[in-house]
């Protein structure tokens, strides 16, 4: 791998130590790994299985099923993607995203992640499903892959841009993309009405060792970046379902509450952007 700063090291160190049940558990239900949050409503009948450990499965499957919706949403807005195309994963964590994305399109997908532990956990992923052929995860900073330019049809962050400098990212992406190739992101971000990052928002970027980035910097930079916003969904009220369920279940981390107060309090939002590359 290129060389990383000292801070993409400890980022590193965080991703290759990362063993949190609520990620582990949730992809054990159908064998697809995800590091990201749910949306959608919740069916909330998992919340009246009487017995206690039988709910708790309920609410564990019932939370896969929505962070798997989370990545099918990310996948409906990366355009009419064929066989032939190739798709980048940046940030591409246990792989869940970029196996989804094959098994829909058919296509090449490469995934990059700069935590070696995910990188080989991923790929076995791949090989389990007989992939390894289509689909390859690579040790890499996404700021500098050394993959080929123009080569990409389609690039996505799943919950990943809060790691770098977007100005940075999105000229490593406008470089990679096509020509009329799209970029899709799935993010936090902060409210520039509110202000500043809020007391829960930096609770979140401390719990992450992260960076949350404002709205408006991320049309800053796609617009220096020859990235054109094509859609902005809003996905805040469709995130809430997921984490009171997940504050309910077995499976805490602690950072629960500082989402549904960011999230609540409005100093925070969950918002898909999708660009096209001109
Ligand atoms: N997109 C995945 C994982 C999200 S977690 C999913 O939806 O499941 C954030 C991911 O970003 C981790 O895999 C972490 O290793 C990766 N990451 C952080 N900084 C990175 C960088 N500079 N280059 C590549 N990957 C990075």
């Amino acid at each position: 791998m290129a060389v990383i700063s000292r801070y993409q090291n400890d980022v590193a160190d965080y991703w290759n130590a990362e063993r949190n049940p609520v990620n582990l558990r949730l992809g054990d239900v159908s064998g697809t790994y995800h590091h990201h949050y749910g949306i959608g409503e919740v069916d909330g009948s998992v919340l009246e299985v009487a017995d206690e450990r039988a709910r708790d499965e309920a609410m564990i499957a019932e939370m896969h099923r929505l962070e798997n919706a989370q990545a099918d949403l990310l996948l409906d807005h990366l355009g009419d993607i064929e066989p032939h195309h190739r798709l980048l994963d940046a940030g591409s964590g246990r792989g869940g995203t970029s196996l989804m994305a094959n098994e829909r399109f058919g296509c090449r997908v490469d995934g990059v992640s700069i935590s070696a532990k995910q990188v080989d956990f991923a790929n076995e992923q791949a090989a389990r499903r007989g992939v390894s052929d289509k689909v390859r995860f690579h040790l890499a900073n996404m700021l500098d892959t050394g993959l080929e330019a123009g080569a990409f049809q389609a690039i996505w962050n799943n919950e990943s841009t809060m790691y770098v400098d977007l100005h940075d990212l999105f000229a490593a992406h406008s470089r990679l993309l096509a020509r009329g190739g799209r970029y899709v992101t799935i993010t936090g971000c902060y409210n520039d009405v509110y202000g500043l990052p809020s007391k829960a928002v930096s609770t979140i970027n401390a719990h992450y060792v992260c960076g949350i980035h404002s709205r408006s910097e991320y049309f800053r930079a796609m617009a220096a970046n020859r990235l054109t916003p094509i859609s902005v969904v809003d996905l805040t009220a469709a995130t809430l379902p997921y984490w009171e369920l997940r504050a309910q279940s077995s499976l805490v981390t602690g950072i629960e509450d500082a989402f549904l107060e960011a999230y609540r309090g409005g100093s925070f939002h969950y918002l898909l952007i999708a660009a096209d590359r001109v």
